[in-house]
């Protein structure tokens, strides 16, 4: 056999067969909210249990209602930001009185998670007005919620984008997603950070989301409910793994509530406090 008709019948050597790619798993990363919900079961059993039982001992079991419209609440919220609620009323208030609409009276119910006294019935501000407003001329009217310039100016950089979004200010629509999809929409807005956002969604519509303030950070640091490397913004994801969807709301208003009254920044009452037996801050190895 010539090799040229070798080669056309029978192959001299056998074609190198690729052997298949071997399949590398891909590791997936852990998730390290679920990661410590475990580790603190496992070494501090039943402490976030006791931790909401010893609140609602206290504070009982608050009841979810709407506060006010998602849009009204997305304002008022970043007039909150670094100022106290009742200062966020009166720049809120002086929006309304500014750029009052004809529409419908709108009822703010605060319930105990707030730190104002609630805004009195008025027309929701027409938004169209505040966003075209001049910056200098809206900072004046909010001045009395503090932090004007910052605020003035995410204020309009939030109503430009959900307009330019969705044609006008309603923020309706979010109650149709889920709760993540609906946070990362209005994180998307420049300046509307997590706890703002969960804030909205929390109050607005119910959704199982977790604001994490100073004092629900304060209070669960120390009993020490959140890894201590944990930065706030990661602390909503901590409290996500850590609660049920039904517990969020009771949760988030009970921790409020503590920090506010009892674990104060500078003078917590720990005679008081139904969390001392376990709480880290009192004893670096409560159980
Ligand atoms: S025991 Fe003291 S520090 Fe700990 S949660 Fe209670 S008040 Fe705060």
């Amino acid at each position: 056999m010539t090799p040229a008709a070798r080669t056309a019948t029978t192959p001299a050597t056998k074609p190198l067969r690729k052997k298949p790619a071997k399949r590398t798993a891909k590791r997936r990363k852990p998730n390290p909210y679920l990661a410590w919900r475990k580790r603190l079961d496992r070494t501090r059993p039943g402490l976030i249990r006791f931790t909401q039982d010893g609140l609602a001992s206290l504070y009982g079991h608050p009841a979810w209602e709407r506060r006010l419209d998602p849009t009204s609440e997305l304002i008022l919220t970043i007039l909150t930001q670094n100022s106290a609620d009742v200062n966020a009323e009166h720049a809120f208030q002086a929006l309304r009185a500014a750029y009052p609409t004809d529409g419908p009276v709108e009822r703010h119910i605060p319930g105990p998670g707030w730190g104002g006294v609630g805004l009195p019935d008025g027309v929701t501000p027409d938004w169209s007005r505040v966003e075209a407003a001049p910056y200098s001329e809206l900072v004046e009217v909010i001045r009395p919620g503090g932090l004007p310039n910052q605020k003035a100016k995410g204020i309009q950089a939030a109503l430009r984008a959900i307009r330019e979004a969705r044609g006008d200010y309603s923020l309706e629509f979010l109650g149709e997603l889920s709760a993540l999809e609906a946070r990362s929409w209005l994180t998307a807005i420049n300046g509307v950070g997590v706890k703002t956002a969960s804030v909205v969604l929390l109050f607005s519509f119910g959704m199982p989301l977790m604001p994490v303030d100073r004092h629900v950070e304060r209070v669960a640091r120390r009993v020490g409910l959140l890894p201590p490397k944990a930065n706030a913004e990661e602390a909503h994801d901590y409290f996500l793994a850590m609660l049920e969807p039904d517990e969020m709301h009771e949760a988030h208003v009970n921790l409020i509530r503590h920090g506010r009254l009892v674990c104060q920044a500078r003078r917590p009452d720990h005679d008081r406090c139904p969390l001392r037996d376990r709480c880290r801050f009192v004893d670096p190895k409560a159980p």
